[in-house]
């Protein structure tokens, strides 16, 4: 089956109770037993819900894996796979990291014990510097955000493979529409389903996808002991945002192609970071691994002034200044001020995370409308 195929009909059946074409809200805790343990598969909904068991067999099918597993946010997800190791274990992750993960890694799991080495990852050869006989994950985000820097996957898990660890990819920015980690040598691909995937800015959900049953097992073990799972309602809404994700994201990659043009063109821009530049540092990787270049993009004014970008977000008015991403609505974002603002401006600073800097969620609405709001704004 084709992707374009798979994000309507991937691991769907329908109803069997009455042939429903949508999967039911099976809005219940709990499913009646005709004797003890005399039950259809289903027992409590912390362990299985057929609801989210539907969305879960659609995070695998997109992903290309064999299992899938649902989360109540990107967060949780990340944090059932944090659940897979020990004090003493170690963790490689890429540096410029999204705050929240970062933020769970340092400050709820170095706690427990587990060290991180956070490295940029562009040239995978670095790695190897930090593996030894106690490193179990390699954790890797491309793009990354809000600098846009790609990472190749298939070179993180060649050094996986060789010092037998797991290479975990945050595939939120991308989404298999643009790359599918497993299919490059991951063993776990992880989404914020809150983003393109669920796609309409209207739910908070985390997902994990893998194709090895023992390690499924495992995570599914975490999943139904720690219990950090998502609701039938949300599983419903996130399994029809998907069957609409090849639409949007072709059209969020098309208006994010002429987005990043005008503003490269535009006389107050400075620098537009977007991959599906031929000059932007890692392109060949990204053209290599991706099937398109999306719609994130962050860009710097001439003059680096931290009020006119705030001026700049504030004109805006068919973007929405707003946290997140990957919506059908186009947002806009100022990384100093906002999802960045507790990090110290000399540390920010070294990761490109200047007071200009500005981050697009470029949406699905008519790309004129966007170009304008954009060509008033800046002025
Ligand atoms: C939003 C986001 C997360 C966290 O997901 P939540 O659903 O907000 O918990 C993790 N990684 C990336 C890249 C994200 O954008």
């Amino acid at each position: 089956m084709k992707f374009n195929t798979k994000t309507i009909h991937g691991g769907q059946e329908h109803d069997p109770a009455y042939g429903s074409v949508m999967p039911p809200i099976y809005q219940t805790s709990t499913y009646a037993q005709s004797t003890p343990g005399g039950h259809k598969g289903y027992e409590y909904s912390r362990t299985h819900n057929p609801t989210r068991n539907a969305l879960e067999n659609a995070f695998a099918s997109i992903e290309n894996g064999n299992h899938g597993l649902a989360f109540g946010s990107g967060l949780a997800a990340i944090d059932a796979v944090m659940k897979l190791f020990k004090p003493g274990d170690e963790v490689i992750s890429t540096n410029d990291l999204y705050g929240g993960t970062y933020r769970l890694f340092t400050q709820i799991f170095e706690g427990f014990g587990i060290k991180f080495h956070f490295v940029g990852m562009e040239n995978a050869g670095r790695i190897e510097e930090y593996v030894n006989e106690n490193t179990k994950l390699i954790w890797a985000e491309t793009p990354t955000n809000p600098m846009m820097n790609i990472i190749d996957i298939k070179a993180l898990a060649a050094v996986a493979k060789k010092h037998h660890l797991l290479l975990g990819v945050d595939n939120t920015f991308a989404t298999p529409y643009l790359q599918q980690p497993l299919d490059l040598g991951a063993d776990i691909v992880m989404h914020s389903a809150t983003k393109y995937l669920g796609g309409h800015s209207d739910v908070v959900m985390g997902a994990l996808a893998v194709k090895e049953k023992d390690l499924a097992d495992r995570l599914y073990f975490i999943q139904n002991a720690s219990g950090a799972i998502c609701g039938p309602q949300d599983s419903f809404l996130v399994l029809r945002g998907i069957k609409t994700l090849h639409v949007r994201m072709q059209r969020h990659c098309e208006n994010g192609k002429m987005v990043a043009e005008y503003l490269k063109d535009h006389p107050k821009i400075e620098k537009v970071y977007w991959p599906g530049f031929e000059d932007h540092p890692n392109y060949l990787i990204a053209k290599e691994q991706m099937n398109d270049y999306g719609g994130m993009i962050s860009f710097v004014t001439k003059g680096n002034d931290y009020d006119e970008a705030i001026r700049i977000v504030e004109n805006l008015k068919v973007f929405t200044l707003a946290e997140s991403l990957g919506g059908v609505e186009s947002l806009a974002g100022h990384p100093a001020s906002m999802t960045h603002a507790s990090i110290p401006k000399e540390d920010r600073e070294k990761t490109g995370v200047v007071d200009s800097l500005i981050r697009l969620s470029v949406g699905i609405e008519d790309i004129d409308d966007l170009i304008a709001d954009l060509k008033q704004a800046i002025g």
